[in-house]
């Protein structure tokens, strides 16, 4: 009989894996207990976490073919970013300093109709790169007129990511109207231009895509386009997102031609339910918060548009009276345009500090709760918590690596609070559904020299083209 190996001890039977994380100084697994392991050690396989537990345990079990050595490294489950416009990376600044229908109406719609189908690629391309160097690994893009360019971003990035063919029918609303050049389509080719989205990439990718239909905001949705699109969301098991209450000049739109705000449309539409995704929300009535809790909607907490753009969604939304009463309320980032950067650990800080700020309460939102809303509840609300969202085993290998090593993380007394509170953010070594992504701060999977160079020169041109460059200029002389 030989002898019980002791631990750390390669047994002759120990299976071959393809990658090991060891020797974590923290490992934040977000599992049932919340265990944070000292010492952890990850163990994947394919797509597919293995094992979790402390490193001489897990070490010694298993002969990988790779490993990353995670000493003062803070290990979180991959960060998932429920709202980015990947599109609109290319229009960073575009929207800055005016009001939310000159943003919305000439802004947003000025940008989205110069982008050809090689910019909408380079734009995807280079969000995808902030988000790998933000420790995003999961994302929902709400939705835009180039799926096969955002399908193509998601093949080669490396992310897992939800995409839409986006939707809309009408043209005038109460705070403006759209320009003539903005597509125009009916309720049902809108729709038939979904489906074939879905038909093409839904699962796409060794299911790291994922294909939902997105609404842009209410206003410009009719009656018929909006009950359809959650028939058709519901007909292919896949969600519905779109804007809902964003801002009060939207609010006011949606009374003065419906006669109700958006969430309560909804409603009355039946298209309320767990598969409905409502971004922003930041002023939703308390009617439109026990609707929500009610169909069980999912809602994405965006703190950052609401700074940038002025629109108060901190200030009178009402995401810790949701989360308390059960709601799943994850994070999103928006866009380049809209926020105007793309990164969930600082959105974690906004929005932690700005409900303290706004309740003069130092217990709302604690660390502990911030992260679940980027992890946990972003998961949930994708639809995809099966698999993501936490590390345990069984679940895929989206992994997220913080170096703590740096001088505004000393002393790590509390590496969550650190997280939120104090460090810059920006991972070190992502993984997603198994593959290396980015290791030491070196991208892997994206020509980080090419894409920036596109986005430098595409970036402007477009600009250019839009006749939006001299809104935004400094107001100083530049000699
Ligand atoms: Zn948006």
């Amino acid at each position: 009989m030989s002898a019980r190996p002791r631990p750390g001890e390669n047994r002759p039977e120990s299976p071959a894996i393809d990658l090991l994380i060891r020797n974590a100084e923290w490992l934040v697994t977000l599992d049932e207990e919340r265990r944070i392991i000292r010492d952890g050690a990850v163990a994947i396989d394919g797509a597919e976490i293995v094992a979790v537990g402390k490193s001489d345990e897990i070490a010694g079990s298993y002969h990988p073919r790779k490993i990353i050595d995670a000493g003062d490294k803070l290990v979180l489950p991959g960060l998932i970013d429920t709202h980015v416009h990947n599109s609109q990376q290319l229009g960073r600044g575009l929207a800055d300093g005016c009001d939310i229908p000159i943003h919305l109406l000439q802004r947003l719609y000025g940008y989205e109709a110069q982008l050809l189908s090689d910019d909408a690629y380079w734009a995807a391309t280079n969000c995808h790169l902030e988000m790998i160097r933000a420790g995003t690994t999961c994302f929902l893009d709400p939705g835009n007129y180039f799926p096969d360019e955002m399908a193509r971003t998601l093949g080669e990035s490396g992310l897992r990511g939800v995409i839409a063919r986006i939707a809309f029918d009408v043209h005038t609303t109460a705070i403006g109207d759209l320009a003539r050049h903005v597509v125009r389509e009916t309720a049902d080719e809108a729709l038939a231009r979904a489906q074939e989205t879905i038909d093409a990439y839904h699962g796409a990718h060794d299911g790291r895509t994922r294909v939902w239909i997105g609404l842009r905001i209410p206003a410009v949705c009719s009656d018929e386009l909006i009950r359809k699109a959650k028939q058709t969301a519901d007909a292919n098991g896949v969600g519905l997102v779109l804007h809902a209450s964003e801002a009060r000049d939207e609010v006011v739109a949606s009374r003065v031609k419906f006669g109700m705000p958006d969430v309560e449309r909804l409603a009355e539409l039946g298209a309320l339910g767990p598969n409905v995704l409502l971004i922003h929300m930041g002023w939703a009535s308390p009617r439109e918060l026990a609707l929500t809790l009610r169909h069980g909607a999912c809602v994405c907490c965006t703190p950052s548009t609401g700074f940038r753009a002025g629109m108060g969604s901190m200030e009178f939304g009402r995401f810790p009276e949701l989360l308390e009463l059960g709601a799943t309320v994850a994070l999103g980032s928006d866009s380049a345009m809209s926020s105007n950067y793309v990164d969930i650990v600082r959105q974690m800080t906004l929005a932690s500090g700005a409900a303290k700020s706004q309740r003069l309460d130092p217990m709302v939102l604690p660390p502990e709760t911030v992260i679940e809303m980027a992890t946990l509840h972003g998961a949930r609300a994708l639809l995809w918590d099966e698999q993501i969202g936490s590390i345990e085993t069984g679940k895929k290998a989206d992994i997220s690596l913080f170096d703590t090593n740096k001088p505004e993380w000393q002393p790590v007394l509390n590496p969550l609070a650190n997280l939120v509170y104090a460090s810059r953010g920006g991972a070190d070594t992502v993984v997603c559904n198994g593959q290396v992504l980015m290791e030491k701060g070196v991208v892997l999977s994206i020509d980080e020299e090419r894409a920036l160079f596109e986005a430098k020169t595409r970036g402007r041109r477009i600009a250019e083209r839009s006749g939006l460059l001299g809104a935004i200029q400094p107001r100083w002389p530049i000699i």
